[in-house]
């Protein structure tokens, strides 16, 4: 992956070269910023300057040995560690088993999340996590000769899924490095890491995406238009790992149709429409109940925003904005936090697999209860 594959972040791109060129390798860094902003992508591309025998100013060359080996996800000296679970039978719980997987999941693109990941490698609902054997395991891959005599690069994802055990035998190779190391961590969450590890990273903060350059970006990736693109970066704060798969889902404009109907069921207290609602809402399984409370909750916001005045800030297509133009001033200030919470709580039933349908029904009556709420 080279830099010019990353989303936006040009000024950060521009930072992690300049000290390449000028010999400032840092030989243990975190990147940590919010989902989908492109930590995992910019390690990526850093690894692959720091691997290229004929980088230039802007960018690794794209055809040297070494990138042709980083673009096939195969370069020798590039090593990885991500949370996994341990296989039934295994011996080691260690990564080995699921290094494959990963590097197919790496083909694909340098935008994903664990929800990518979990699917990836039929996790489930098991807990991943990093092991200490894990740990002692990459002590001992680092600790070899590097096969093309250069950097060995280390890129480890989700660090914060490491517990104390595991932290601590980072910790030792943090503070004692092998020779020519460099070390990525790449954090979504960083606050959850031990402040021992914190405070010996060179720690560089990944900012969330404009919604226009995750849109471009989702755009370019997907092949969808900029303004279909423009409506998931907004649904997704510009997370453009959600974005691609929200759009693989095949929903263009992702379900203002159920929405817009249900809120008028809503109004109407439609006994019927619940019901074809519930059941339409029921489904599709869990991910998209999910992703429908999270876009009615976005509708919801988008509707305050708007009767408060700031225009500037409100992020709908052009669909959602004739909806919400009518819609809007049902939503006020006393019924819109009720209603945010309604909504939260509906997310967190539906992911606690509460039942979906009884979920669905229970929530389009209290949602009825606020809508008729004065102003
Ligand atoms: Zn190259």
């Amino acid at each position: 992956m080279q830099f010019v594959d990353v989303i936006g972040q040009d000024a950060l791109s521009a930072r992690l070269r300049d000290g390449v060129i000028s010999g400032r390798i840092a030989h243990a860094q975190l990147l940590e910023g919010p989902k989908g902003s492109g930590g995992l992508a910019l390690a990526r591309a850093y690894a692959q300057y720091l691997h290229c025998a004929d980088r230039t100013k802007e960018d690794s060359c794209g055809v040297c040995m070494s990138c042709l080996a980083h673009k096939k996800v195969q370069h020798p000296d590039l090593h990885w560690t991500f949370p996994f679970f341990k296989k039934d039978g295994a011996g080691k719980s260690i990564s080995e088993p699921f290094q494959i997987p990963w590097r197919q999941l790496m083909l694909d693109s340098g935008y994903v999340g664990l929800e990518d990941w979990l699917v990836k490698i039929g996790a489930d609902k098991k807990q991943l996590f990093i092991s200490v054997d894990e740990a002692l395991e990459v002590n001992r891959k680092l600790g070899l000769k590097s096969f093309h005599g250069g950097y060995k690069v280390l890129i480890l994802w989700l660090p914060e899924t490491m517990r104390i055990d595991t932290a601590n035998k980072f910790l030792k190779l943090i503070e004692e490095p092998t020779d020519k190391t460099v070390i990525v961590f790449v954090s979504q969450n960083a606050d959850k890491l031990l402040p021992t590890i914190l405070s010996r990273l060179q720690r560089v903060h990944v900012p969330r995406l404009s919604d226009s350059d995750a849109a471009h970006g989702i755009s370019k990736i997907t092949g969808l238009s900029n303004e279909v693109a423009l409506g998931f970066a907004h649904i997704t704060e510009g997370n453009v790992s959600a974005a691609i798969r929200m759009s693989s889902s095949g929903v263009e404009t992702p379900d203002l149709e159920l929405f817009s109907s249900w809120m008028r069921a809503c109004w109407a207290r439609d006994g019927e429409a619940f019901m074809r609602g519930a059941n339409d809402f029921a489904l599709p399984g869990r991910e998209s109940q999910k992703r429908f409370l999270s876009y009615a909750l976005h509708m919801v916001r988008q509707c305050i925003i708007g009767n408060y005045g700031a225009e500037n800030l409100v992020r709908l297509t052009q669909g959602e904005t004739a909806f919400v133009s009518k819609f809007r001033r049902f939503i006020h200030h006393k019924n819109v936090v009720d209603l945010s919470r309604l909504l939260e709580d509906a997310y967190t039933d539906v992911a606690g697999n509460v039942n979906a349908k009884v979920v669905f029904f229970d929530l389009s009556v209290r949602v009825h209860m606020l809508l008729r709420k004065e102003s």
